[in-house]
């Protein structure tokens, strides 16, 4: 199937590289065979750079879209499917409190404290934050992932955070970048560790540890289930 891309976009170079050029794969110092913990028909999961906690992962899009506001309703139906199925997964194999967080882009000048331009969810154990993002923003309730389209039309960067069970999105045009990155790192007790370009050293290469941790310990999981 030919896939829609976007010239200058890494991680569409990178879902299209020959293995040996796969940044995913040298990140790993080639420790890592398999090049994604999970896949679907439009999506994939990876493990998240930056790595706050063990168990943090992402979800992406095979095709480029800036952000979940930007999807398919079909497409909002299996990521809303593949975020539980993930979310179930990473509790069961760390423990603890899951939540998810998009720093959601709408257009290229508007990109609203995002961190890379390609659709990513962030998925990681961590406790609520509910509670301290309640005092800072205007929380909304998102019923559908397909509701965010509004932040399009609107051209109103957002941020979607939620758990298991209820999401929710406030806007974010002038939150600092990365800002969910910085809260979870806050809420982790390492507060200095929010920007995921310090897990990365000059050749591009993952330098934290934890992370063949998390890729070994999702591995046995799938070879048990
Ligand atoms: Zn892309
Ligand atoms: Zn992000």
């Amino acid at each position: 199937m030919s896939r829609v891309q976007q010239v200058g976009c890494s991680f569409c170079r990178e879902f299209n590289a020959a293995s040996e050029e796969s940044r995913f794969y040298n990140l790993f110092h080639g420790e890592i065979k398999r090049r994604f913990l999970w896949e679907t028909e439009n999506f994939v999961v990876v493990p998240g750079i930056g790595h706050l906690q063990k168990g943090y992962v992402l979800i992406r899009s095979k095709d480029h879209y800036q952000s979940i506001a930007f999807l398919p309703l079909n497409l909002t139906q299996e990521l809303a499917a593949l975020r539980l199925d993930v979310i179930t997964n990473i509790e069961t194999i760390f423990g603890g409190n899951i939540i998810c967080f998009e720093h959601g882009a709408v257009a290229p000048d508007l990109r609203g404290a995002a961190c890379t331009e390609h659709l990513h969810l962030h998925i990681l154990p961590c406790p609520s934050l509910r509670p301290t993002l309640r005092e800072a923003v205007n929380l909304r309730p998102v019923e559908d992932l397909s509701s965010l389209g509004e932040y399009v039309a609107r051209r109103e960067p957002y941020i979607l955070y939620g758990e298991r069970t209820e999401l929710f999105s406030f806007e974010s045009q002038y939150l600092p970048k990365q800002f969910m990155r910085r809260r979870v790192a806050a809420a982790l007790g390492r507060p200095g560790d929010w920007d995921w370009r310090e897990g990365v050293n000059e050749r591009g290469q993952a330098t934290e540890p934890e992370i063949i941790e998390t890729v070994k310990l999702i591995e046995q999981h799938k070879k048990k289930s």
